[in-house]
């Protein structure tokens, strides 16, 4: 990023920032698009909401975006708000207009694009949105404007889905809307629903929660979108996919609203193929994987397992993975239906793997990463630590391992080094961070993984 005298900011209000994905978003954006722009986070006070809009305006800010608190109070401080914006009561995005910024609710308008790259049609279709706070005021919004069937509002404070319905049905002059007490939920008639969960149960770290437990309400699920993406695949989610529907995380909803507020301040169309490469990078940075890679015998079981104590997170490995799932090891896999029926089912694992996990460290078979796709969707999966180890070490750590298929050679030694120098430029191509292992303790090796992380 080039910053000189034609750089045009671009910013966040709210308070806290300090984990907000926008500038990543933005920035990647500038970055992709050639375009001579900044995105900084600016913590802003409740008290200085108003000299902060009035203050970015004088200083020719070009376009802002606005969080928590301050979605519903800056309306106020704006010359003019869109129509959406407005049906809602609350903004997340400030464009410049020769007047003042003029407010959008890009929240509402991401969540419409998501619908459309899965091809979801809310169309004469029954929907159920669980909640009645900021976001659900969005997702109803969005139903009413693309003409749903029945909607039904679900939430813990009845009066608060009752004012929303009687808001939105005010609003587009239609009697669609029917608001429920959450616990009220087998009272709906039996169809099955587009449902989508806009409570803040089930965010990580409470990502064993969920809004309902209860599996008979799943049979009622045909297709489930959670707006939380944080962790990557929900309780809510997995109870969907478990009843046999279809379920989606709100990532997309994120990418697209800030994809739209790009488009808005520079009056462009960003192509599909760059916000996919935003949300590449978004899914990598919010789902917190590590990927070990390496060698056999280069400690990726090992260094995993200390990391999952350190970190909290989940364990995979995926032999044991592949076995739990064939229900045979890998060397009768590797006997009976040869290598290339083995490395196709490593490439399953990591596309299924895909959709799934996060907050997991993952050991890979030393295998994986030869494969240009699995490299592809390695890197995808998350931050790839190559541990590199040298064939004189890999000797004295597997003098007593008789069961890898792989090294059933006379000369062992040579065999390791051949197949060392061979593998070395793969795992390097697909690595985040290379960690020489030799001579450093486990502790060492994860102190230094964290470190980096950081
Ligand atoms: P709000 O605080 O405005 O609303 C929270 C909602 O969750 C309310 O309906 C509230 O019910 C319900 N709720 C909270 N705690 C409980 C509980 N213990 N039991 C039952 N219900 C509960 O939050 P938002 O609407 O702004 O956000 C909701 C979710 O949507 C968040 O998880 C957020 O991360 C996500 N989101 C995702 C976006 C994206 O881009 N993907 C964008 C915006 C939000 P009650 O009214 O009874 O308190």
């Amino acid at each position: 990023m080039n910053v000189n005298g034609k750089t045009n900011v671009l910013g966040l209000l709210g308070d806290p920032v300090e984990h907000t994905m926008s500038p990543l978003i933005h920035n990647t954006l500038s970055d992709s698009l050639g375009m001579n722009n900044i995105y900084i986070p600016l913590q802003t006070k409740a008290d200085g909401l108003e000299a902060a809009v009035k203050g970015a305006y004088a200083l020719n800010i070009l376009g802002l975006n606005v969080t928590v608190p301050h979605k519903y109070h800056v309306m106020q401080y704006l010359s003019e708000l869109d129509d959406g914006a407005k049906a809602i009561g609350a903004v997340n995005t400030l464009v410049r207009t020769e007047t003042g910024y003029k407010g959008y609710n890009t929240d509402m308008m991401g969540l419409s694009r998501e619908l459309d790259s899965y091809h979801i049609q809310l169309e004469g279709r029954q929907v159920i949105i669980l909640g009645a706070g900021g976001a659900a005021k969005a997702v109803a919004y969005l139903c009413m404007y693309r003409r749903a069937g029945r909607i039904y509002i679900l939430n813990r404070t009845v009066d608060k889905a009752e004012k929303l319905a009687e808001d939105m049905n005010g609003f587009f002059g239609r009697d669609t809307i029917t608001a429920m007490s959450l616990s009220d939920y087998r009272n709906l008639p039996k169809e099955r629903y587009i449902v989508f969960q806009a409570t803040s149960i089930g965010l990580q770290p409470d990502a064993d929660k969920v809004i309902i437990e209860d599996t008979d309400f799943y049979s009622l699920v045909e297709t489930g979108i959670d707006l939380i993406y944080n962790p990557f695949e929900t309780r809510f989610m997995k109870l969907c996919r478990e009843s046999g529907a279809s379920a989606y995380n709100g990532l997309k909803m994120l990418l697209y609203q800030g994809v739209i507020a790009y488009e808005l301040w520079n009056h462009i169309q960003v192509p599909e193929d760059i916000a996919d490469q935003v949300y590449r990078k978004l899914k990598k940075k919010t789902r917190k994987n590590i990927v070990l890679i390496g060698f056999m015998g280069s400690g990726k079981t090992t260094i995993g397992k200390a990391l999952q104590e350190t970190l909290q997170y989940q364990f995979l490995d995926t032999d044991t993975y592949i076995e739990e799932q064939t229900g045979q090891t890998i060397a009768n896999i590797f006997a009976e239906k040869g290598e290339a029926y083995f490395r196709n089912l490593e490439t399953k694992v990591l596309t299924d793997l895909q959709e799934t996990v996060s907050h997991t460290i993952i050991s890979t078979g030393g295998g994986m990463p030869l494969r240009e796709e699995n490299a592809e969707l390695l890197s995808m999966l998350g931050e790839v630590i190559y541990l590199n180890i040298d064939a004189g070490e890999v000797r004295k750590r597997l003098a007593e391992d008789t069961d890898r298929p792989l090294l059933q050679s006379k000369n062992r030694e040579e065999k390791v080094r051949d197949m060392l120098a061979y593998r070395a430029p793969f795992y390097r191509r697909c690595s985040d961070l290379v960690i020489d292992v030799a001579g450093k303790s486990v502790k060492d090796i994860t102190d230094e993984i964290q470190h980096v992380m950081k």
